[in-house]
């Protein structure tokens, strides 16, 4: 089996909500990407709703790239605690925490239903199972605790 790096965090120790650098891979035709876990929820003890991370998911995908350029994707855990991001360009972990709490900002304040792209049968692969209410709530519930730049101690950045 292939060794798989987020397989070998151990959930039990990190402090969510966090941004943690996973890795960074140079590909084999060349370029390098870096991976980052951004967590959310606490492993094992919270998930967040399937309706509430599918809009914050969408929401993501458009406001993250607003404010950072080289982002390849930015996708929801199996387990519904957080996202993988995956960028070109290699940015720290405290920078990515800063434009999250931006993000999170405005998905807790100024969003609105219009805003969230892409929620038509055409543009969505389950376009009846969202929810701005459970985006907007989780995106308030992970301010009240601030989004640290390190998994293992709390260390909050500023945004
Ligand atoms: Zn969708």
């Amino acid at each position: 089996m292939a060794e798989v790096e987020s397989f070998t965090l151990d959930h039990t120790q990190v402090k969510a909500p966090y941004v943690r650098l996973i890795e960074a891979q140079n590909g084999p035709h060349g370029g390098r990407i870096t991976n980052y876990d951004l967590r959310l929820t606490q492993p094992n003890e919270v998930a967040i709703e399937t309706s509430g991370i599918h809009t914050l998911e969408h929401l993501f995908a458009s406001l993250v790239r607003d404010e950072l350029d080289g982002i390849i994707d930015i996708s929801p855990f199996g387990c519904r605690t957080g996202f993988h991001i995956i960028s070109w360009e290699p940015y720290t972990p405290t920078e990515l925490a800063e434009t999250l709490t931006r993000v999170l900002r405005k998905i807790a304040t100024t969003v609105t239903w219009e805003d969230v792209p892409a929620t038509t049968m055409e543009e969505c692969g389950n376009y009846k199972d969202h929810s701005l209410h459970s985006a907007r709530e989780w995106a308030k519930i992970v301010l009240a605790q601030g989004l640290s730049d390190d998994p293992f101690e709390r260390h909050v950045v500023e945004a």
